[in-house]
């Protein structure tokens, strides 16, 4: 028996690096409702990735890669920074 339990892997918004989902940050996004930290990775919607990485969140912050992968037709506001701000490790 295969004792090695295969991770599914996201693509950071940020770097572009692939990392095992368990290790990122998961931002997700219901059409018409405000984006938001998905720490259990299951709420419903379109999600985006993020290493838990100061640097990942300003480079996708200022790429607008959240917006542009989450399909958002506002830019991702203070709040939700903030709060992914207090993920990062
Ligand atoms: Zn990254």
């Amino acid at each position: 028996m295969n004792s090695t339990v295969r991770q599914p892997e996201r693509t950071c918004v940020g770097c572009g690096a692939k990392r095992p989902q368990r290790v990122m940050l998961r931002v997700a996004a219901l059409e018409g409702d405000a984006p938001k930290v998905d720490l259990e990775y299951c709420l419903p919607g379109r999600g985006a990735y993020l290493c838990r990485m100061k640097s990942c969140l300003e480079r996708a912050l200022a790429r607008r890669a959240m917006e542009r992968s989450l399909k958002l037709k506002t830019s991702v506001g203070a709040g939700l920074t903030a709060e992914l701000e207090q993920q990062l490790i």
